[in-house]
């Protein structure tokens, strides 16, 4: 039996792990995938405090999980696939087993969301990570949809490498800070088109045209590319836990300003809240605000 299971090792849920063990809790740290969560999509970093140079998100989240075993948090890589939160022994279903905890910090992060026109193009010219695919598209014509921080920063990547960005926004106005508006604004190699909506993606066996219809009159108008990157923003992952726990319409998990859910000895941190801005370092002020709380609980109980 632990005193504490963190689900999900993004930043909030290793910084959860950090805090839990200098606590003093028996903490287990469950992983699906790899530790770092979004992170790992991000190529580099720059407003993470304590870097004066930008660091990568794969080296950031390395540092973090190194911090983490170093201090003898036990991680397991696992799929939660159900939580029974009854009682004080908590139970959770993993893949590979069940593993009882007194206290639960939820921090499963969040996905990207799909456009729902991408159909057979996953992986074969769709893409939701400019960091990972935009050298596949060196020389070549891509378009990018969203206006928000992601969308301009990977749009910036993007241009790295690809010869022309199609960047597609369905408002006038981008959504994303203006240090990088700017840099989208005067990238030659950018060409933006406000008020526009992708309707079609289309191709052989790879993507080669994007449709887009205006949001003012209707017009379409058709874009020849080689590939389509959506950053329109991101989903929780918190399904498995629908009807469980109270979250919002959108799946984000409520909590209060202790990081508690709706439930005794279950808190949540992270990108899984119902909250404005998403930060790396907002993610870690949750973790340990989590694990805080997680400890308190512990010890009245
Ligand atoms: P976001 O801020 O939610 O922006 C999503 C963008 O996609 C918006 O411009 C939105 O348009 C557009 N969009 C949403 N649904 C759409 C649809 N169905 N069709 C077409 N366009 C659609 O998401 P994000 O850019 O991924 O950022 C998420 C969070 O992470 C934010 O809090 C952001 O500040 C943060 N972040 C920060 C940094 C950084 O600090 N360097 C980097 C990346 C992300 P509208 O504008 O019209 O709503």
């Amino acid at each position: 039996m632990y005193d504490v299971i963190i689900v999900g090792g993004g930043p909030a849920g290793l910084t959860a792990g950090i805090y839990a063990k200098r606590y003093g809790l028996n903490t287990l740290l469950i992983e699906k995938i790899a530790p770092g969560g979004q992170m790992n999509l991000t190529t580099t970093i720059e407003n993470y405090p304590g870097f004066d140079e930008p660091v990568s998100g794969y080296v950031l989240a390395n540092k973090m999980l190194n911090q983490v075993l170093s201090l003898g948090v036990e991680v397991k890589y696992s799929e939660v696939l159900d939580i029974d939160f009854k009682d004080n022994k908590k139970r959770i279903f993993c893949d590979d087993g069940e593993y009882e905890t007194q206290t639960i910090i939820l921090a499963m992060g969040s996905s990207p969301k799909r456009l729902g026109i991408e159909g057979r193009f996953i992986g074969k010219g769709v893409s939701y990570c400019g960091t990972c695919d935009a050298p596949l598209f060196k020389g070549k014509t891509v378009a990018a949809v969203g206006g928000g921080d992601t969308a301009l920063e990977e749009s910036i990547i993007l241009a790295n490498h690809a010869s022309k960005v199609h960047l597609i926004h369905r408002r006038d106005k981008f959504r994303g800070q203006k240090v990088l508006q700017d840099h989208v604004l005067n990238n030659p190699k950018i060409q933006i088109h406000f008020n526009r909506v992708p309707v079609k993606i289309d191709g052989e066996n790879f993507v080669q045209s994007i449709e887009l219809k205006s949001t003012i009159d209707n017009t379409t108008e058709k874009l020849d590319i080689d590939g389509v990157f959506i950053f329109i923003g991101n989903k929780p992952n918190t399904d498995f836990l629908k009807g469980k726990i109270e979250m919002n319409d959108d799946g984000f998990i409520l909590v209060d300003k202790d990081m508690q859910t709706n439930i005794d000895g279950v808190f949540a941190a992270g990108d899984i809240l119902n909250k404005h801005v998403k930060q790396i370092v907002l993610a870690c002020s949750d973790g340990a605000l989590a694990a805080f709380s997680a400890m308190s609980f512990c010890k009245l109980t």
